[in-house]
């Protein structure tokens, strides 16, 4: 590399850790159906290490994250291909303490509809009660007529400091 070469960006860190991975590589010739039949959804933040925390190893599972972890219809299209396409028949929920979705409001949409002039076609999802959020999430996957598969469907909040799971249930209502 020259000296008048730009420093390596993050992707070209990312892109050499690849080449030396392969390296390495040998195919573990697994196929595509998750090998314990489960589908995890969580949040995209980047400190939930999900294989680690669920002693889940490659293959086990299909992983769906996005901001929240949040049941959204594009969620409920993987989960129902994940069902109907490649066998799995159980649905965990993982959410997290700390969650940034915590902090914003609907008022994130509205600054970015005046800032862009458009208004998004998403629900910024955003929450404040965790417990609550789970349960609406839990009723989407359970009430959603394109799941062949709704009886074991659980839902979890992960502390980001204990690594504990604490289960949310459903049936319990809020103030029980
Ligand atoms: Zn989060």
């Amino acid at each position: 590399m020259s000296a008048t070469s730009n420093p390596p960006t993050v992707t070209d860190q990312l892109v050499a850790a690849n080449a030396e991975y392969a390296t390495g590589f040998t195919d573990p010739g697994l196929a595509p159906a998750p090998a314990r039949k489960v589908a995890v959804v969580t949040c995209m933040d980047a400190r939930i290490d999900l294989p680690a925390a669920l002693g889940l190893r490659l293959g086990d599972c299909h992983t769906l994250r996005n901001a929240g972890g949040v049941v959204t219809d594009d969620v409920i299209r993987s989960l129902t291909i994940s069902q109907r396409a490649l066998g799995t028949t159980s649905v965990v929920l993982v959410q997290h303490t700390g969650c940034g979705l915590l902090t914003l409001t609907e008022d994130f949409r509205h600054e970015l509809e005046r800032e862009v002039g458009q208004r998004p076609a998403w629900a910024v999802e955003s929450f404040t009660d965790s417990d609550q959020e789970m349960r609406q999430s839990l009723r989407r996957v359970r009430t959603s007529p394109f799941l062949p598969h709704t009886d074991d469907v659980r839902g979890f909040v992960f502390d980001v400091t204990t690594g504990r799971l604490r289960e949310i249930d459903a049936g319990i209502t809020p103030g029980e």
